[in-house]
Order: C-alpha cells, then sequence, then structure tokens
C-alpha cells in the first residue's frame, strides 16, 4: 500500500544521486517535479565546509557566526555553543529557545573523557497522570493539549548551559550574550522558512506578543527579509547576562512565565516553586560500538542514543552492506535491513525509555551484544511489519507502552574548538514555536505532550506517563564517534544530530551509516534522502530516487509511506587532521569555520 508516489525530485543532490542511479540502470521512468519538502525553507544544496582548527555548524547562518566570533577571540566549545543558541533562540524561534531544553555531550580532548548534561525539561508538581485526558478518560485532541498551558514543562535549557558553562567555560558567562543581545536590539531579517512557518501557523497568531512581533495588522506574517527586532528577549539577555540564570528561575521573569501558563484559555499549573526547584542533571552518556568507531549519545530520558545504537547493531549483524550499494538490489536489500532494525529498535523505545529517575532503565540489556543477536535473529528477508519489544536484562516487567505523539520545533548544533573539545547539543521547545505561548520574547515549550497521554496500558502504568517532577521521554540523539581503533590514539571522528521528533534517530543513524560504513563525507551523508522505520508504516522521503524501490518494498511486506521526512541534522568530523562540515539542505542551517 502506498500513501503517495512521486517521480524523482527536484533538488539538485537527488538529481545528481538519481543521474547515478540512472547510470546504474535502475530505471528513469515517471520523473516529475515534486513539491520541496516539507518543512518550510525547500532544498538549499549545501557544500561540504572545511576548516583547520575550529567550527560551529547550526541552523542559522547568524547563530554559527556568533559562535564563529566567540571561538575567534579564545571561546571554548561551550561558550560557542551558548552564543550560538542565543542567537537560535532569536532567529530560529520556532525551534528553541529560554522556553525550552536540551540535551549536551561534550568532549574535552585533553582529559579524552565524554560527558553528558540533560537540562530536560520537568513536569511541574502539581502534574498528574491523567493530565493529558478529558472528563471521560479519553487522550485530549493533540492541538488542544500542545496549545495550552497543561503542555508547558519547566524549561531547562538555561540550567543545564549554566552548568556546561561552570564546568567547560572559558570566557565570562556575560560575554557570550552580546552577539544575541545585539541581533535582538538592531534586528534579524526574516528568513524565508520562519516566515512559511509563521504563515502556515494557525495558533501562534492567537497571542498577542507573537502576533505583535511576527504578524502584520491585517494577522499576516512579516515579509521575507522584513528587519524583526526583539527588545523583549535583548532585556530578557541583558537580565540574564548580569544575573546568571538564577535571573530566569526566580525574580520577574520567572514570575511572567508563570502568569502566562496559568492566564491561557488552557491554563497550565506551573509553579514558581517548580521553577526554583530546577536542576540540569550530568548523566552517563550511552556509547557502544559500531564496526571500528566507538560512539557515545544521549541516555535515558532521551531513547535517542539507546536507538541509534540499537538500530547500528541490528545491522551489523544483520548482513547490511558496509559498502555503499552499487545496484537496485542491493538498494532495495539496505532499505530493507535498515527500516526492520528501525522497528525493533522502536519497539523497545515504546516499551521501556523514560525518566531513569521514575523508572529502572535496562540501558546495558538494550546494548548487550547477547541482546542484540536475539534480535537481529527476527530480520527476514520479509517485513515483520510491527515489532514486538523485547525482555532485555534487568527490564522492569510492570511498565507497558505508552500512546506519545511528537512534533518536529527542534534544532542542532555542533561545535569543535582549536583545543579539539567537541560537543554536540540538541536543543528543543518541541512543537513547532511551542506551546505557543510568548513571554518577554521568546516561546515556552509543549514538551509535556511527550508523555504518554495515556497513563497506563491494559493494566499496566505506561513507562512514559506524567508525574510530578518528571522528564519526557525524549528521542533527541546529540551523538560523538571516536577512532577507529586501529589508529592508536584517534580522537573525535564527529559530532552531529538532528531535530525530527521521533525520526531523529532513524535521521542520526543513516548519517552515520553514510559516513562510517559507506565512506560518504559528512555533507554528502546528511544530504543522503531520508528512509526507515518508527514501527509503523516504512518511510521513504517523497522525491528521492528511493521512491524507485517502493514496489520492490511492498512485495517484501512493506506498508509504505512517502513524507517529506524534513531532518535538519548538522554535523562536523575530523579528516585528514582537519575538520569538515555539513549541513542539512532541507533547512537553513550552515557549517563553518578557520
Ligand atoms: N520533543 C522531541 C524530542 O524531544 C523533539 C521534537 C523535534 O525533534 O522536533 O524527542
Amino acid at each position: 500500500m502506498r500513501e503517495a508516489k512521486g517521480g524523482c525530485g527536484r533538488p539538485l543532490f537527488f538529481r545528481l544521486l538519481y543521474g547515478l542511479a540512472c547510470a546504474l540502470s535502475l530505471g528513469c521512468g515517471s520523473a516529475q517535479a515534486q513539491p520541496d519538502p516539507e518543512g518550510a525553507s525547500g532544498w538549499q544544496p549545501k557544500a561540504l565546509a572545511h576548516a583547520q582548527r575550529q567550527m560551529v555548524a547550526a541552523a542559522h547562518p547568524l547563530a554559527v557566526e556568533a559562535g564563529l566570533q566567540i571561538l575567534r577571540v579564545g571561546g571554548s566549545a561551550v561558550d560557542a555553543a551558548i552564543a550560538t543558541q542565543l542567537v537560535l533562540g532569536l532567529v530560529e524561534p520556532q525551534s528553541s529557545g529560554l522556553g525550552g531544553g536540551a540535551f549536551l555531550l561534550h568532549w574535552d580532548a585533553a582529559q579524552a573523557r565524554v560527558r553528558s548534561y540533560d537540562g530536560r525539561e520537568s513536569a511541574p508538581a502539581a502534574a498528574r497522570p491523567g493530565r493529558f485526558l478529558d472528563a471521560l478518560g479519553r487522550p485530549l485532541p493533540y492541538h488542544e493539549a500542545v496549545v495550552s498551558g497543561l503542555s508547558v514543562g519547566v524549561p531547562g535549557l538555561l540550567r543545564m548551559l549554566e552548568l556546561a558553562h561552570a564546568r567547560h567555560g572559558r570566557l565570562a558567562w556575560a560575554a557570550l550574550f552580546a552577539p544575541a543581545i545585539r541581533l535582538a536590539e538592531d534586528g534579524f531579517p526574516m528568513s524565508p522558512r520562519l516566515h512559511r512557518l509563521l504563515s502556515g501557523d494557525r495558533h501562534l497568531r492567537e497571542d498577542p506578543a507573537a502576533r505583535a512581533l511576527y504578524y502584520d495588522a491585517a494577522g499576516g506574517a512579516r515579509t521575507v527579509g522584513e528587519r524583526i527586532v526583539n527588545p523583549a528577549y535583548a532585556a530578557s539577555l541583558r537580565e540574564i547576562a548580569a544575573r546568571g540564570a538564577d535571573a530566569f528561575y526566580g525574580g520577574q521573569i520567572a514570575r511572567d512565565i508563570v502568569a502566562a501558563v496559568r492566564a491561557h484559555l488552557r491554563p497550565g499549573d506551573l509553579a514558581l516553586a517548580d521553577l526554583a526547584g530546577y536542576r540540569a542533571r550530568e548523566r552517563a552518556p550511552v556509547c557502544g560500538p559500531f564496526r571500528a568507531y566507538r560512539l557515545c549519545s544521549m541516555g535515558p530520558p532521551s531513547a535517542g542514543g539507546i536507538g541509534v545504537l540499537q538500530i547500528l547493531g541490528l545491522l551489523e549483524r544483520s548482513g547490511f552492506a558496509m559498502a555503499m550499494p552499487d545496484s537496485a538490489q542491493d538498494w532495495e536489500r539496505a532499505l530493507h535491513l535498515y527500516a526492520e532494525a528501525g522497528r525493533l529498535a522502536y519497539a523497545d523505545r515504546a516499551r521501556w525509555i523514560a525518566d531513569p529517575d521514575f523508572v529502572p532503565q535496562p540501558v546495558e540489556g538494550l546494548l548487550a551484544p547477547a541482546y542484540l543477536d536475539e534480535r537481529a535473529a527476527l530480520i527476514g528477508e520479509r517485513s515483520m511489519g510491527w515489532a514486538r519489544p523485547g525482555t532485555p536484562r534487568g527490564a522492569p516487567l510492570a511498565w507497558g507502552p505508552g500512546g506519545e505523539s511528537e512534533a518536529a520545533g527542534t534544532s542542532h548544533v555542533s561545535v569543535v574548538d582549536t583545543r579539539g573539545d567537541a560537543l554536540a547539543m540538541t536543543s528543543t521547545i518541541e512543537s513547532q514555536f511551542g506551546s505557543r505561548i510568548m513571554v518577554r520574547g521568546f516561546l515556552l515549550n509543549n514538551q509535556l505532550t511527550d508523555f504518554s497521554f495515556n497513563p497506563e496500558f491494559e493494566g499496566r502504568p505506561a513507562a512514559n506517563r506524567v508525574e510530578p517532577g518528571k522528564r519526557p521521554r525524549s528521542s533527541m540523539a546529540p551523538t560523538l564517534v571516536f577512532g577507529p581503533e586501529a589508529v592508536p590514539a584517534a580522537g573525535l571522528r564527529l559530532t552531529l544530530g538532528s531535530p525530527g521528533g521521533p525520526a531523529i534517530i532513524n535521521y542520526v543513524a543513516k548519517a552515520l551509516v553514510g559516513t562510517l560504513a559507506w565512506g560518504l563525507d559528512i555533507q554528502a551523508a546528511i544530504s543522503l534522502p531520508n528512509f526507515g522505520s518508527a514501527n509503523g508504516p516504512t518511510l521513504i522521503e517523497r522525491g528521492s530516487p528511493w521512491e524507485e524501490h517502493g514496489d520492490a518494498l511492498a512485495a517484501r511486506g512493506h506498508i509504505l509511506s512517502f513524507r517529506p521526512l524534513t531532518s535538519g541534522t548538522q554535523g562536523i568530523e575530523t579528516h585528514a587532521g582537519a575538520l569538515r562540515g555539513g549541513a542539512d539542505p532541507r533547512r537553513e542551517g550552515v557549517a563553518r569555520g578557520d
């Protein structure tokens, strides 16, 4: 069955790849122009970026510029990421910002140590498991839950950045705010992607502050190139620059956040004590092998690291070709195996992963070689359709799966500095424009809709149900790669990550297959069409050459869905003693360095 079907897409990389496919006799029939991928910026071909010493890759050129400025005056990777993030909150407000949360992986080259930081939003103390059920016990319609005070979790970004800065910062905290304050006061040009998302969003214009900032008197989105000045954001930044994150978690900013959440048409229950009590956490990174490399990514409450490592581990065990396929049959087999590995990984994610402070997490069991062997043996020549979760060692059997639905409002930053320190940070307000509640120039998240709406399943509590103080499960997978083993003292190989809701796991794993198995450079690996399964239909990027394999995959029992699959992957790799960077052609990001 197919949800949609098209021929070869317009984007340049796809056309080149398709040309290659034609040359390889994959068949070129039914080529027709496809609409630009969803996600609003269309396809912008990106060239591989080169640098010798330092590099920043992020979702907007102005944010990358801010990060580079900081690196050039001696800032560390964390310093640069903070400056980059503060500009992203201004110029890419649909995706991340002060009102949201993030996960950060850090590599200290001198100490040869990876650390991971959790700045995930948490549920207010007043939150209860039935938060997203109506009076009859039915899950609320998704948009009613999102555009609501109920979806707003305690923002974790600033506390996490403060913690990372205390450990790894070199420049003064306040200095990192200067580029974003200047841009907020002088204005930045409306980008095509922001304009398109603003135009298409039904809810944001209902918020008076957002309406005044982004829309004209008639309610139309301000035009591409129009200068957007955000003095309220600049004022918030000035306070936080001067007084630290305490200025956000207490005082007038905190009071304004709480008031806005409680005054919403569908009010929430966030309290000043929730903000005052929020703590960012350092957690053990989740690490594992792929080929001769060692990967480290984010562990619970994110399912990202485990999911990526499971997919790669399953591919290694299921006869997946580690050389780039060069025939139609090889491509079809690669897509089949990748989708099946995804099914198994996402089945475990849905069943087991939640906040480790509330639900015991069988992390080792899920990545144990014997468990992956057992799971890989389930992959056959035909699609298994819907995968059941496994029972890894240490799994608490009392928990059931949930029924989450996650949208796409997220950004990824990768940085490598002159000392060789690196970071991967994925940062989010969850849905595009989050809860659509604007306070003091930034938007509040709707991260609590990443919890299971159903608190139980077949009489068992859902692992990811709402509980007071709990952090919702994520799919974000900021990832660092080291090796290969054969090279003595080989250090950092890659830093990367992506937005994309649950599909993040598939996007990140795809880019890792592209670089670490198929030998593509980071840009080509990011540009590779997206595909995979989250244990639903087999997803194929609409307009990509992979569509041509639809019939063969359907013959193997795959239910197909052709979708835009708008990843936003950014990454930096070390190569021959220098740096190379890539940014997703599906969005507006860039990689630049010196
Ligand atoms: N809220 C999602 C998560 O944490 C991310 C949404 C997105 O990528 O846009 O997994």
